[in-house]
């Protein structure tokens, strides 16, 4: 145990300096950054030792482990963002724990969010996810349906869309998909000039992060280079 603590350090602290370093390649204040730890998959312990060395913002991708996590780790003091397909059914168990949605795209998980978070009187912190590398496989809504979509999603009382979220391809060098990054940026830039809540930047992932802080990411999503490979 004692042993994987240090791993897990050495890791976040090599997160950490290269999350800075990218910020100031870019002349940003690495404050302006918030880095969710990507949890899914490791048990509740690893998020107990990811939060003894500081780190209190977590991502999951399923809605029942979260909640399970949520239950096992109640006494700490975490930000839990919801980070993976939506299924309607199980809306219920993200909202009343999660602070953030990113991954948002469809109008029924616009409804369904509405609908929960209003039984408990809560405003849901929001990312609309966008398709920007138009693979076949991903979530997210084209560009050419963006202005319409941020449109329907502020009509919703307790709903506040706050920003954009996108996932890059794989790609074993992370240049290759700087122009995702930077044309969700200029989605977002432009966009804000009818939303003006649009201000935050969900993207980056532990191959690509550095990239995505050059290119304006104010949430990077990072779990393999914190918490090690998942099984
Ligand atoms: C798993 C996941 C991540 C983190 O991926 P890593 O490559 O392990 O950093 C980020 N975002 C989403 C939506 C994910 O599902």
């Amino acid at each position: 145990m004692k042993g994987l603590v240090r791993v897990m350090r050495e890791r976040l602290e090599s997160v950490l300096k290269r999350i800075e370093s990218a910020a100031k390649r870019a002349r940003r204040d690495p404050g302006e950054i918030t880095l969710v730890a990507v949890s899914k998959n490791f048990p509740a312990d690893a998020v107990k030792e990811a939060y003894s060395l500081g780190l209190r913002n977590f991502g999951e991708n399923r809605a029942q482990e979260l909640k399970g996590k949520y239950e096992e780790l109640r006494d700490l003091d975490i930000t839990w963002h919801f980070i993976g397909r939506i299924q309607t059914n199980k809306v219920k168990y993200f909202v009343p724990i999660a602070d953030y949605v990113h991954s948002v795209w469809r109008k029924e998980e616009l409804d369904e969010i509405e609908k929960r978070a209003s039984k408990i009187n809560k405003v849901m912190r929001v990312f609309i996810e966008m398709n920007i590398s138009g693979e076949e496989s991903k979530a997210g809504i084209r560009e050419d349906e963006v202005h319409e979509f941020l449109e329907l999603a502020s009509g919703y009382e307790h709903i506040k869309v706050i920003g954009l979220m996108t996932m890059a391809p794989f790609v074993e060098d992370p240049e290759e998909v700087r122009w995702v990054f930077r044309r969700l940026r200029e989605i977002k830039d432009d966009m804000s000039k009818d939303f003006p809540h649009l201000r935050e930047l969900s993207m980056g992932m532990s191959n690509d992060f550095e990239v995505a802080i050059e290119e304006g990411a104010t949430f990077v999503r990072i779990g393999t280079a914190i918490f090690g490979p998942r099984t």
